[in-house]
């Protein structure tokens, strides 16, 4: 029943929980493999990422957890690594040289007007004043800036699968209603995934919100064309609290399906493998 999970935070970063309470819950629900994936350190210290120094610690656990629970399931080390800026992304060396079983790459942050960083994976009314005040209104420009640092991640590289990729469009378009009609963002995100798919990344289904807002990121609207294009898919539920880990799972794999997803990709024995789809 694909029950795998590999986008998941904890007590490292900013997850309610300590991993090992993740495996437990994931163990308890029979999952089969899974993943952690803690905030990777940025250049400064903020309250949602690990610092380097807490690196070796989070590597230990991993390490320990993995041989503690062996027999009862997969475990993985991952990280979810932002795009900041050319010097603080995934495809640096000290991202490349950590003995991590796979990479997530995300955008959480923009640079404004005055090369002040600020942080647009937020809630509604603090997205709203962030718009206003730090880019005057102007949400085609946020919007462009947002997905020109995709642009950059996905060509520098340097990760397996790409986080949340569209996750600002809720935001976005409750900002300025019908904004994913309009034909320019329309043609963006079909340049968007066809440069994905170029590269070959894996895309996560993000299930995160789908219970509180009813989407999921990447956006259904985008499925076709993600099936068209050969990108290969994953379902992840980016949990920060243990009894989340499956949240709409079954949901996401049957829209996949009905797109005519057959496959989603799977970590097993440590390789990435195309497990077919089993509806509940
Ligand atoms: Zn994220
Ligand atoms: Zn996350």
């Amino acid at each position: 029943m694909n029950l795998t999970n590999y986008h998941s935070h904890c007590s490292f970063c900013d997850g309610h929980a300590p991993l090992e309470d993740f495996v437990k819950a994931a163990i308890a629900q029979g999952f089969t493999s899974y993943g952690i994936s803690s905030h990777a350190p940025l250049p400064f210290s903020t309250r949602w990422t690990m610092d380097w120094s807490q690196m070796p610690d989070y590597l230990a656990e991993c390490r320990r957890l993995k041989k503690k629970y062996a027999k009862e399931i997969e475990l993985y080390v991952g990280l979810e690594i932002d795009y900041l800026n050319e010097d603080s992304n995934p495809a640096i060396d000290p991202f490349r040289n950590l003995p991590l079983d796979y990479r997530i790459a995300s955008v959480h942050l923009l640079y404004d007007d005055n090369d002040e960083v600020v942080d647009i994976d937020c809630s509604l009314d603090k997205f709203r004043t962030i718009v206003d005040e730090h880019f005057d209104g102007d949400i085609m420009r946020v919007v462009c800036l947002y997905y020109k640092r995709l642009f950059r991640l996905v060509d520098l590289g340097g990760f397996d699968i790409l986080g949340h990729a569209d996750k600002m469009h809720y935001n976005a378009n409750t900002y300025r209603p019908g904004l994913l009609d309009e034909p320019w963002y329309d043609t963006l995100m079909h340049d968007y995934f066809a440069a994905i798919a170029n590269k070959g990344y894996m895309v996560e289904i993000n299930t995160k919100a789908f219970h509180q807002l009813g989407t999921f990121y990447p956006n259904q609207r985008y499925w076709n064309l993600l099936k068209e294009l050969g990108i290969r898919v994953l379902v992840n539920s980016d949990a920060h609290y243990p009894e989340r880990i499956n949240n709409g799972r079954a949901e996401a794999l049957r829209a996949l399906s009905d797109v005519g997803y057959t496959h989603v990709m799977e970590l097993h024995q440590g390789c990435w493998k195309e497990v077919a789809i089993t509806l509940s």
